[in-house]
């Protein structure tokens, strides 16, 4: 037996995306105390930049010592009681996750169901709205990892307000990536991941509630179902005030790399980093067109972090996924659900999104099908992408 040394990859799938080297740099840091003063104030640093990064002045902002599924648990667990009703949306996989939690909490999911690859109908969330006035919580998830649908969480946000509902939002791959306001758009609960857009490693997940859905908790009549993830306890450490107990041992090295991921997009601007995920996709965009593929999303419903594309004609989904990541080192995302066996889904996530990977991704991916004679149209793809990387450039 020898040391694991893992091979170079570059992530272009639907996360975990390439970390930055700075983020790595930071994870080998020495261990010290989770109560250790020095610490804490790095914890106190943590929940000034989540709050950065969600655009929320939320007290109650940390991130949940797991990966994003403990995000989303934590959201359902501690604002679903048994007997609720929860209106839940579902346009992919993300949905029926949030229905089995709504059920594993003792309560009653109502479904409003869209096409996979569509986004989540404003107009079908206001009937369910209309024939449920019982509903507590409306919980969608606003960028749809498995189709890259990004719905409109600000619409959708209104007409639950409207209808005097709370909010559970699904950001897992849109924090950092694509316009997020918590505030602006007054969402009531939200859960993100480290692994998508902000570029850290798997295994926290940030999440963000309003005061509204703090009293929420406060209030509830019956126990929170888990005791790990219950915000009453969780907040005896997280909570600040200088008076932080132990609960768990936080992961400590995986927090000094959020810590450093959070710093990277602080000193990026949020609003730069969405900018660049966005000219990142329509590099992309025009590469894989020109290609001859095509997009799952209409135009305008577009993630700019995850692309889904049609895989052409007569061609073996995983052989070509698995050649990109043995002889290019490069991993790209199947398609899952109905999706699977008829979709890629490239990732531009995060440190991911850079002209390079946009090259590379096309430059390979372009070789592979050529040599299988798929249908493509080849040696135009790069020069379609740099049109656009350079085109922005000019204007700048
Ligand atoms: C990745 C993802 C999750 C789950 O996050 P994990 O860190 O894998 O637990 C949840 N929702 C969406 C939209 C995702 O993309």
């Amino acid at each position: 037996m020898k040391s694991f040394i893992p091979p170079q990859r570059t992530l272009m799938g639907p996360g975990p995306s390439d970390v930055s080297p700075r983020v790595l740099e930071a994870l080998g840091r020495p261990t010290i105390g989770h109560l250790d003063p020095a610490f804490i104030g790095m914890m106190e640093e943590m929940k000034g930049l989540l709050q950065y990064a969600f655009a929320t002045q939320n007290e109650l902002t940390f991130p949940v010592s797991a990966p994003g599924s403990a995000g989303m648990e934590t959201c359902f667990v501690n604002l679903v009681e048994p007997g609720d009703k929860v209106i839940v949306c579902q346009n992919g996989v993300f949905g029926g996750r949030m229905k089995e939690n709504v059920e594993r909490c003792g309560a009653t999911a109502v479904m409003v169901e869209d096409e996979w690859g569509a986004v989540v109908d404003p107009q079908k969330v206001e009937e369910a709205l209309k024939a449920n006035p019982d509903a507590k919580i409306v919980a969608f998830v606003h960028a749809e990892t498995s189709t890259g649908a990004q719905s409109d969480a600000k619409t959708l946000v209104e007409l639950a307000h409207q209808h005097d509902c709370l909010t559970i939002v699904d950001a897992v791959t849109s924090l950092g990536g694509s316009p997020l306001k918590v505030d602006e758009w007054g969402i009531d609960a939200i859960y993100s991941g480290t692994q998508k857009c902000l570029s850290a490693p798997p295994g926290l997940s940030p999440v963000s509630f309003s005061e509204r859905a703090a009293e929420v908790v406060k209030n509830r009549k019956t126990r929170v179902q888990s005791w790990f993830l219950d915000l009453s306890l969780v907040m005896g450490y997280w909570g600040g005030g200088g008076k932080r107990a132990y609960h768990h041992t936080a992961p400590i090295n995986n927090l000094y790399g959020l810590h450093e991921a959070l710093l990277i997009l602080h000193e990026e601007g949020l609003e730069n980093a969405w900018a660049r995920h966005q000219h990142h996709h329509q590099a992309l965009k025009a590469g894989l067109e020109a290609l001859g593929m095509s997009f799952v999303v209409k135009e305008g419903d577009r993630l700019p972090q995850l692309n889904a594309v049609t895989i052409p004609e007569g061609v073996d989904d995983a052989e070509v996924r698995s050649i990109l990541l043995n002889d290019y080192n490069l991993e790209i995302g199947a398609g899952l659900g109905n999706l699977a066996g008829k979709v890629w889904r490239i990732g531009l996530m995060g440190h991911a999104s850079n002209p390079a990977n946009i090259e590379y991704c096309l430059k390979s991916l372009d070789e592979v099908l050529s040599k299988m004679n798929a249908p493509i149209t080849s040696g135009v793809a790069v020069p379609a992408a740099k049109a656009v990387l350079d085109g922005a450039a000019q204007a700048s």
